[in-house]
C-alpha cells in the first residue's frame, strides 16, 4: 500500500490518541487510556509496525486528508484535525474529549482521570 508523503506523515505529534478504543456518545469522545490497539507502545507512545500497519492490523485507518475533514473519531487536538481546521475545511462537528480508563483499580486519587472511575 502506498504510503502517505513525509511531510504529511510529520504533521501528526505522536500522542497516540487515536490507537486508543473510543466511543462517541453524543458530543463527546471518550477514549479509554487503558485500551489501545495492540501494536502501540504506550511508553514511546509509537506504533510497533508503523510501515507494515495497514497490511497487518485490518482495524488501522491511514490519517488522510479525507479523514482530517471528517472524521469524528479523531480528537480536536490531533495535529491532522488542527490543520483542516486552520484550512476551514474541517467539517465534522466538533466534540469534547474525555478520558476514561477502563481499568479503574490502576488510577491513583490524584490522578485527575480516576474521577471518571465509579467510587471505590
Ligand atoms: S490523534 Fe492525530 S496527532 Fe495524535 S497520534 Fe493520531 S494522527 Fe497523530
Amino acid at each position: 500500500m502506498r504510503q502517505a508523503s513525509p511531510a504529511w506523515e510529520e504533521k501528526c505529534s505522536r500522542c497516540g490518541l487515536c490507537c486508543h478504543e473510543k466511543v462517541i456518545v453524543g458530543r463527546e469522545v471518550v477514549y479509554d487510556l487503558d485500551a489501545h490497539c495492540e501494536h502501540y507502545d504506550p511508553k514511546t507512545h509509537q506504533c510497533r509496525i508503523y510501515l507494515e500497519r495497514l497490511e497487518i492490523e485490518a482495524r488501522c485507518r491511514r490519517v488522510s486528508r479525507f479523514s482530517a475533514m471528517f472524521a469524528s473519531y479523531l480528537p480536536e487536538t490531533c495535529a491532522y484535525v488542527q490543520w483542516a481546521r486552520s484550512k476551514h475545511i474541517r467539517f465534522a462537528i466538533r466534540r469534547h474529549i474525555r478520558f476514561a480508563r477502563g481499568n479503574c483499580g490502576d488510577s491513583s486519587d490524584e490522578d485527575p482521570i480516576s474521577s471518571l472511575c465509579p467510587a471505590k
